[in-house]
């Protein structure tokens, strides 16, 4: 009897494969009292328990080949960091202390607080971040309870490496940086997993390994056997179960069309993105770590139009200095050949992980609280080493500083005096740099939008973020799965402020581009096309599918279509209208 199992598709493709069911029970833990006598033994063996876990993850990061994505290493190297964290470190050795408890439970306490921080965060990418400190404490937990003395006898591992996973599609609750080196290897065909989001572990490698993969198929162990035969549809987030002869052709015919597809998108790779009316586009590309650049090049983008540097702050617990940030951008800047960066200055909330610990109290509305440029005026000694390594990096490449969540045009002023003041320093230190370095902001708070004249009079460049423009115009926090359905970026209030800001920048003669997800989605690409859109920023992945609709598409016809869609007050003649740009 087919059914189907529906989570969140976050990389595309089809694989049709035999399940491989990767069981990893979460250890039982309890709470006992240490007697007064033996408590520093049990601090001791807590901290023993760390010696070992460091070990472990070194062993592994020693077994990361040179060819495995950026990421591997990366989430191996936050992991290692963790655990050299006062919060695992100190905290717990308290705990054992205060109330005489096993150390088992004084990790499980210290998790618990962790977990209720990342919770209380707005930012979609560090919300998902638990899950590392959920990796670490099972890492930790299994050598508390000798269920993991070594890292060979981890008996997740032991599995994995004695399984042949070629061909199998891997099922599993969750998956850890270091199952995925193991895995990565082994030819798996797709992954589902019961946990996580588009911005999980194991979306990000799914993704750069080009294999489908859906996350959060909440118990997809129960209704799933060993070796059964499925179908995972990556883009829609399906798992097809109980296949027949029919469905089986059917998909089939679907990964054909597939492969077929990308060798045809392949093919676009040195064209440029020339609409059919003659209107040229520029192309770029949105990266997180500097080892994302490597897919931007593959990709032959224009050059990068957000670079997220939020990423250098992640756990840890002090800050980047100059040299460290500028080392991350002279990497991207080398990797990039000649090509433009624009490096966004920390798009931060409020979070005690990424600020040091220096952060305030959490507050109960993040998403509208101390973030992103707001945080960086608050504290500029998080701020200014950055403004210095974007100011030096630009003596090496052509560089853009782009200034995230602008609300207010005295924001821009206070950045501008800081950037004149940044330039001065420099000037001191007789180190060079580009006395033009373009500054640009963001506009992604309907304020912004409404007054993108006066950004656009002070500012070399805007940026459009509809991620938050969207979340913001339309009151619908990003990250809230019960709103979800209300994110709507065809909302006629949302493309009237990409409109203005797009029209804005036009009058004062300065690009504009548009850098949220709505970029790298080819459903769109006519609309902004239509909406005057000349600059758009995405994912790597989504850019030749993007070049490919805009070389389908004409900018004058659309732009009329538009036109009416904007003016009609009608339901559903906006809902045709619609329909009809996709034709366009
Ligand atoms: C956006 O808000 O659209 C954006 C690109 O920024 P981020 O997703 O990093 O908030
Ligand atoms: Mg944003």
């Amino acid at each position: 009897m087919p059914f189907s199992l529906h989570g969140i598709g976050v990389s595309r493709g089809y694989a049709i494969g035999r399940t491989y069911l990767l069981e990893r029970n979460q250890p039982e833990i309890t709470e006992y009292t240490i007697p007064d006598a033996i408590v520093e033994d049990e601090v001791q063996r807590f901290l023993n328990s760390l010696a070992v876990a460091r070990q472990q993850l070194q062993d592994i990061r020693l077994r990361i080949p040179a060819t495995a994505p950026g990421d591997v290493t990366a989430f191996i190297d936050a992991h290692l960091l963790m655990l050299e964290d006062v919060t695992f470190t100190e905290a717990p050795v308290r705990l054992i202390r205060a109330h005489r408890c096993n150390a088992e439970w004084a990790l499980k306490i210290q998790r618990d607080s962790l977990v209720q921080v990342f919770d209380d965060m707005d930012d979609p990418y560090l919300r998902t971040r638990k899950e590392d400190v959920d990796h670490v404490v099972r890492r930790i937990w299994r050598i508390l309870l000798a269920e993991d003395p070594a890292y060979l006898s981890d008996p997740a591992y032991a599995e994995l490496m004695a399984t042949r996973l070629e061909g199998r599609i891997v099922v599993a609750d969750d998956l850890t940086p270091a199952d995925t080196i193991l895995i990565q290897h082994q030819g798996v065909l797709a992954f589902v997993t019961e946990y996580g989001g588009p911005l999980s572990h194991t979306a990000i490698l799914a993704r750069s390994l080009g294999i489908p993969a859906v996350v959060g198929a909440r118990n997809a162990r129960a209704y799933l056997g060993n070796d059964e035969p499925v179908i995972v549809d990556g883009r829609q987030g399906v798992i097809l179960v109980g296949l027949d002869e029919r469905i089986l052709r059917y998909y089939r015919h679907k990964q054909q069309e597939e492969r077929r597809e990308q060798r045809e998108l392949n093919k676009l790779k040195g064209q440029p993105a020339v609409t059919r009316d003659e209107v040229l586009i520029g192309l770029h590309a949105n990266i997180e770590l500097p080892e994302d650049a490597i897919a931007v090049r593959d990709v032959a983008a224009d050059g990068i139009g957000l670079y997220r540097t939020e990423f250098l702050f992640m756990n840890r617990s002090d800050f980047p200095d100059e040299e460290e940030h500028l080392a991350s951008y002279l990497h991207v800047i080398k990797t990039l050949e000649g090509k433009p960066i624009t490096i966004r200055t920390s798009d931060l909330g409020a979070d005690k992980q990424v600020d040091g610990g220096r952060g305030g109290p959490v507050c109960t509305n993040p998403a509208l609280g101390l973030r992103a440029i707001r945080m960086c005026l608050k504290d500029l000694a998080m701020f200014r080493p950055q403004l210095r390594a974007i100011l030096r990096a630009s003596a090496y490449g052509p560089v853009r500083m782009m200034i995230p969540m602008l609300c207010s045009i005295h924001e821009v002023f206070q950045v501008l005096r800081l950037v004149a003041e940044t330039k001065q320093e420099l000037c001191d230190r007789g180190l060079p740099f580009d006395e033009n370095l373009p500054v640009g902001g963001m506009i992604e708070i309907p304020a912004a939008a409404v007054c993108a004249d006066q950004f656009a009079r002070y500012l070399d460049f805007l940026s459009i973020g509809t991620n938050d423009l969207i979340q913001y115009t339309l009151a619908i926090d990003r990250v809230d799965d019960e709103v979800n359905y209300l994110f709507d970026p065809l909302n006629p209030a949302v493309l009237t402020l990409i409109r203005h800001t797009i029209r804005a920048g036009r009058r004062a003669g300065i690009p504009v581009s548009l850098c949220g997800e709505m970029a790298g989605d080819p459903r769109y690409t006519r609309l902004l096309l239509g909406l005057g859109l000349t600059e758009f920023s995405m994912h790597p992945n989504n850019l030749l599918e993007v070049k490919r609709a805009i070389q389908d598409s004409d900018v004058g016809v659309l732009n009329g279509i538009i036109q009416r869609l904007l003016r009609t007050t009608d339901a559903n003649q906006y809902a045709e209208i619609l329909k009809g740009i996709a034709q366009n």
